[in-house]
């Protein structure tokens, strides 16, 4: 008997029981589409405060494909993620919304892309991103554009975290050593083979996106403090000009003074280059306390994230193997604890 391939969807949640029971039914349909291959569907409740993990501890117990991975709280859509491709188990890897914003007919078209071609990564395109909002289209291409411009790995535009890796990928970046993990750009610098295909990404399902404002900011900055020093390069650069004008001003000064004797107005000018070059400053500090704050976080080698429970690593007919390799898994975690 050969064993079918397995495939490991991850999917994050976080309040999502609006969208859980559509999200299930659509997945199902999609999966069953492809049966050569056997899936196991690891959903990660990210410390959700509604019914999603009782809905989804429902679906584990009703099928054996489904995994609950239920973390302590709200690690974020990152650590998430990373909880869920730690633990998975399939020859690939496809990390999955629960919102339905990525139509699950993506992951048969991911898999026959992967089949079609030797490579080990399928990156998934938004061709349209018609369904955002201006605001959220402006800024992404703002994002994109920034990022690329100052990371040495440049990250593909509208390439979303839905992507089809191989195992070998996975593994090497489960072996990456931060706890702070930008995962586009980590599934960037692992770096393989990869191909794309386009796609139109939906409206939600159903509730309201978890990235907006502040948060987007706040991990937009992540992504770029996570994988560039240019900025702050940058400040070397201006420093460095702003000495060389001052000298040059300097001189200007002491030659006219020489010729035309001392010069006493002045105030307004000396004001503005006071308030600029102090602002210069506070930008530049400003810009050493990102990463001073990060590489101070990163200092405490806390996790990336703890798994208060997991159930349903089932007793499913094709689990056997993914029930050892858990329990594997498992210990090698307790001896990362422990040591
Ligand atoms: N998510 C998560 N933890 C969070 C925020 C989001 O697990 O702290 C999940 C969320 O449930 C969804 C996915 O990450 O499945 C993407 O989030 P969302 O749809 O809000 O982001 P958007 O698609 O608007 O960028
Ligand atoms: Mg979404």
């Amino acid at each position: 008997m050969t064993t079918k391939r397995m495939v490991s969807l991850i999917c994050p949640v976080y309040n999502e029981a609006k969208c859980i029971e559509a999200f299930y039914e659509a997945l199902t349909a999609e999966i069953e589409r492809l049966p050569e291959y056997q899936f196991e569907v690891i959903c990660i409740d990210d410390g959700s405060d509604d019914a999603s993990l009782d809905l989804l501890l429902a679906l584990a117990e009703a099928d054996s494909r489904f995994k609950v991975i239920e973390l302590s709280r709200n690690f974020g859509k990152e650590a998430a993620l990373t909880a869920g491709i730690d633990v998975s188990l399939g020859e690939l890897v496809i990390p999955f919304d629960s919102d339905l914003q990525d139509p699950p007919s993506l992951i048969g078209r991911l898999i026959q892309a992967w089949e079609e071609n030797d490579v080990d990564v399928v990156l998934a395109k938004r061709s349209n991103r018609q369904v955002d909002t201006l605001t959220k289209r402006a800024s992404a291409a703002a994002f994109y554009d920034t990022y690329n411009l100052l990371a040495h790995i440049k990250i593909p535009k509208n390439v979303g975290d839905c992507r089809l890796m191989t195992r070998d990928v996975v593994e090497v970046l489960k072996s990456l050593p931060e706890n702070q993990r930008f995962m586009k750009g980590l599934f960037a610098w692992v770096g393989f083979k990869a191909c794309t295909i386009e796609y139109i990404r939906q409206v939600r399902a159903s509730g309201v996106t978890k990235f907006a404002g502040w948060k987007l900011w706040n991990f937009a900055l992540e992504g770029i403090t996570s994988f560039s020093t240019l900025p702050l390069r940058f400040w070397t650069y201006i420093g460095t000009a702003s000495a060389l004008l001052t000298v040059i001003y300097a001189i200007f000064i002491i030659g006219r003074t020489l010729i035309f004797g001392i010069d006493v107005p002045g105030y307004a000018s000396l004001f503005v280059a006071f308030l600029f070059f102090g602002s210069v400053q506070l930008i530049g500090i400003g810009i050493l306390g990102e990463y001073v704050g990060r590489t101070y976080i990163e200092s405490k080698r806390r996790p990336t994230y703890v798994i208060r429970k997991t159930h349903a690593w089932a007793p499913g007919v094709d689990n056997e193997r993914s029930n050892n390799l858990h329990k594997s898994t498992l210990r090698a975690f307790k001896a990362m604890e422990r040591s």
